[in-house]
């Protein structure tokens, strides 16, 4: 049985005029969230209060899905009313929530996002973004068009590629954590890590045990800060998962094995919201997940489990653990070249035809490449100046461009063909009436024929 003990703290900040941020603790039912609404008039407050209205009372069962169910009904009552009232047309929010939710070894944390507003999770001092934002900032940092930092300061930064009440329907991004006492889960609005440094909000959640202490600290740093935009924080910590760590620390003393753990940057905490069907390998064991193999997974396959068995089953889950991720990795790797060589074309000869290949000269590892078409041209027509070119294979990102390409050789092609034609024509031309001059070269060869 986990135990919450929760905290939150909001403000309209320093300098809009009313808190279109909406917050809820629903400590019965281990729920909670952080919207953040916009929209003219009151459409931004009437929207995150939806939101998260909506959520808590749909959000029935003790499962990820019920939360991701309830995110869409929410989304839905928000767009047919923005439709419905004129007053708050283009009304729509952001939506963070989590929850307990029932897993196969246990309670989890699950947790949603649509929008801006964050899911982070402090675990052994160290914050991690869970969420990731639907924002064209987030999406230009992916592209690596910018930097984190260029991102903090974009004068962009609060247009959202996703939320609630824009769209008859709504992805829902999701995924549960196996919580452990002592983590501390914290959902914010873009008030607070707009105007608070990640640093700044880890040594907040490190240093203030009380969570709604906590949460009052992050909040009065963002208006220290700027303040603005609305700021809302709700901290979140996990004061007894049930006797899960006990258990696991039980057998990483048992374990000499914990020295070659995979290095920090594993992420210990995520467990697949929809699994991957590679788990269907192991018939059902869903801890032996690839990604949540290390000191967090692993154990709570069997939390209660003798001891002497431990260490040997723990090996084995490991090294299985480790051969599934090498060939998931491998996997990904080989498909990503497949991939970015099937988008590729080149030209070169068939026999002795130009023809159009998909792939690349020669091949890329065992992905031969495919004969796409045959052009008419013959190895003879091609000018002998680009032949070697084509020789070794031309290659072109798309189709089209190869196209463009064999388009501008048979004009070429034609070209050559017609000058050869006009200059016997010219020299024999003499004695005819009409002067070569003004023909065109088209017309002008089939003159020399007879
Ligand atoms: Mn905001």
């Amino acid at each position: 049985m986990t135990t919450l003990r929760a905290g939150s703290a909001t403000d309209v900040g320093q300098v809009r005029s009313n808190n279109q941020d909406s917050l809820f603790l629903a400590e019965a039912e281990t729920l909670y969230g952080v919207a953040d609404g916009m929209g003219g008039h009151q459409g931004g407050e009437v929207a995150s209060a939806m939101a998260v209205e909506l959520v808590e009372r749909h959000a029935t069962e003790r499962t990820l899905d019920s939360l991701r169910q309830a995110v869409r009904v929410a989304n839905r009552a928000i767009f047919e009313k923005a439709g419905a009232d004129r007053d708050l047309h283009g009304m729509g929010t952001t939506l963070v929530a989590l929850r307990v939710v029932d897993g196969p070894d246990g309670d989890e944390i699950a947790w949603v996002n649509v929008g801006d507003s964050r899911v982070y999770l402090l675990r052994d001092d160290k914050l991690i973004q869970l969420s990731h934002d639907h924002s064209l900032v987030e999406d230009l940092l992916r592209d690596g068009q910018l930097t984190e930092d260029e991102a903090a300061v974009h004068p962009q930064r609060n247009i959202l590629t996703r939320a609630l009440g824009i769209d008859l329907d709504v992805q829902v991004d999701g995924a549960t954590v196996l919580p452990f006492t002592g983590d501390r889960f914290l959902l914010c609005s873009d008030g607070l890590f707009n105007e608070v440094s990640s640093d700044q909000m880890a040594s907040v959640l490190r240093r203030l045990a009380d969570p709604g202490e906590a949460a009052s600290e992050l909040v009065r740093l963002a208006n220290e800060g700027g303040g603005r935009d609305n700021i809302t924080v709700v901290v979140v910590d996990v004061v007894d998962d049930g006797g899960r760590s006990a258990a696991a620390s039980a057998l990483m003393a048992a374990d000499a094995s914990r020295l070659v753990s995979p290095g920090p940057e594993a992420d210990p905490t995520a467990v697949p919201a929809e699994p991957p069907a590679e788990e269907e390998l192991f018939a059902g064991r869903r801890s032996s997940l690839p990604v949540a193999t290390d000191d967090y997974g692993a154990e709570v396959d069997d939390p209660f489990g003798e001891l002497d068995h431990a260490r040997t089953r723990r090996i084995t889950w490991r090294v299985l653990a480790f051969v599934v991720l090498l060939l998931l990795v491998l996997g990904v790797v080989v498909g990503a070249i497949g991939w970015s060589a099937s988008k590729t074309y080149f030209v070169t000869f068939e026999g002795d035809r130009v023809a159009v290949f998909r792939g690349q000269p020669g091949g890329v590892l065992f992905f031969d490449p495919q004969l796409e078409d045959t052009t008419e041209i013959t190895r003879d027509e091609v000018p002998p100046a680009i032949r070697p070119a084509i020789e070794a294979g031309k290659e072109f990102g798309s189709r089209s461009a190869a196209d463009r390409y064999l388009i501008n050789l048979q004009t070429q092609v034609d070209d050559a063909i017609a000058a050869t034609s006009t200059t016997t024509s010219t020299s024999t031309s003499t004695s005819t009436t009409a002067p070569a001059t003004t023909a065109p070269p088209t017309t002008a060869a089939p003159t020399t024929v007879p």
